[in-house]
């Protein structure tokens, strides 16, 4: 319990998927979400909470149908793709350790400018509050930028509102998928007005910008800490991976707290922290392009490729989850070539420096060419790409993060440094 936070009628709590900020007026309102009987609509929101719990998800409190979707930890709306797409990549290598948390998803940032639009609608308290929002994130120099867009057609994430007289501020749409961020975001008018000017409108414009782009509530693993109630939101390490660098317990003043204290949060140096980390501003070194990286659940493969033409933000049952390296794409002093191999009998994509190990091809694998060129040592400026092999699901896979699997795990055995190449 953290006085400081509390605020008049018990808080006001953050929705973030669909990103709701809601106010909680009294824990009655729990007590009303899961209350029908036995009847198919039970048993299907049974199923939907097990593939949440599965995806790292508590359901015990802030779970609900709604609308075409669900909302979950309050103020995150998730429709039941996302929910399929979550709990199927929780069955994969997480992505990455990265308290504060982040969720499995990202935006990808090569890097990028992200365009984002607010709704003509909102009063000129709010248009400064959005460009204020913005302006916080661009003062950070991230990896991605953000510009207002004048239409929502342009937009990569979009600011609308809703109307209900509720404890919901504003929700966001989830988390990112296929590397995008999740749109739209709602802000609720019965809050968010032509008349009105709510301290903290900056901040939860920011905070639901937040969820969209990948954050999970700071006070993840205790929402009493802003709520003044509430319990773990769920299991970290798989929908909920710690962030290195901040601190592992609660954050005062984060952006990311799950409820608001009505007042304005700017980043806190834990924040910032938080943001450099997850989105960091790089210089492209010249003459390489991302690496992109794929899984198959269907299949159990992961698939790297500089092609962006080859599965763009996914298709075929493949699920972009990122850039795993940079490398270049044509060969520069000191590299060497990386062969791509493809054996369709296990369904597994591989890559090696090593000719020797299956030349033009065998033991059932086809030689598909030079995916792109590494290093075999390190030179400045690389890291190591740690290589992996799965028996069971016959996949090989690559990471620079030894913190996703380190000497192994999840079936995988550790198979020693694959190559060498730029984070
Ligand atoms: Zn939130």
């Amino acid at each position: 319990m953290n006085v400081f936070f509390k605020v008049p009628l018990r808080g006001i709590r953050l929705l973030s998927c669909v990103v709701a900020i809601a106010i909680l007026l009294c824990t009655s309102c729990e007590n009303e979400k899961i209350s029908s009987d036995e009847s198919t609509a039970q048993q299907e929101l049974n199923v939907v909470a097990s593939k949440l719990q599965a995806a790292g998800f508590d359901t015990s409190e802030g779970f609900q149908k709604y609308e075409n979707g669900y909302l979950v930890e309050y103020d995150i709306f998730l429709t039941p793709e996302m929910i399929n797409e979550l709990a199927e990549s929780a069955t994969t290598p997480a992505n990455g350790r990265t308290e504060h948390y982040r969720s499995n998803n990202l935006v990808v940032a090569t890097p990028r400018t992200l365009q984002v639009y607010i709704d003509a609608g909102f009063g000129t308290y709010m248009q400064n509050s959005f460009d204020a929002a913005l302006a916080r994130y661009n003062a950070q120099g991230l990896g991605l930028t953000f510009q207002r867009a004048s239409s929502s057609a342009s937009a990569d994430i979009s600011i609308f509102s809703f109307y209900e007289v509720s404890n919901v501020l504003g929700y966001s749409a989830g988390f990112p998928t296929n590397g995008n961020p999740a749109s739209p975001i709602r802000l609720n008018t019965y809050y968010y007005n032509n008349t009105s000017t709510r301290p903290d409108a900056t901040t939860v414009i920011a905070h639901e910008i937040g969820h969209a782009i990948g954050f999970r509530h700071t006070d993840y693993m205790n929402r009493t800490f802003s709520c003044g109630s509430g319990g773990n939101e769920g299991d970290a390490g798989v929908g909920a991976n710690y962030i290195p660098g901040t601190p592992t317990g609660p954050s005062a003043g984060s952006w990311m707290l799950a409820c608001s204290s009505n007042t304005d949060r700017p980043f806190t140096s834990d924040d910032v922290t938080a943001l450099t980390t997850v989105y960091p501003n790089r210089t492209i070194p010249a003459g390489t392009s991302p690496v992109y990286r794929y899984y198959s659940g269907s299949s159990g493969d992961h698939f790297y490729t500089t092609n962006w033409g080859e599965l763009g933000s996914g298709k075929d049952g493949y699920v972009l989850e990122g850039i795993t390296l940079y490398a270049n794409t044509s060969q520069a002093s000191g590299t060497v070539p990386v062969y791509r191999y493809y054996s369709g009998s296990s369904s597994d994509h591989f890559y090696t420096t090593n000719w020797g190990e299956l030349g033009a091809g065998g033991s059932g694998y086809t030689y598909e060419g030079v995916a792109f060129y590494a290093f075999t040592s390190q030179v400045s400026g690389t890291v190591p790409v740690y290589r992996y092999y799965s028996g069971s699901s016959g996949d090989h896979f690559y990471t620079t993060n030894w913190g996703e699997l380190g000497a192994g795990g999840s079936g995988y055995t550790y198979e020693g440094i694959g190559f060498y190449g730029y984070p």
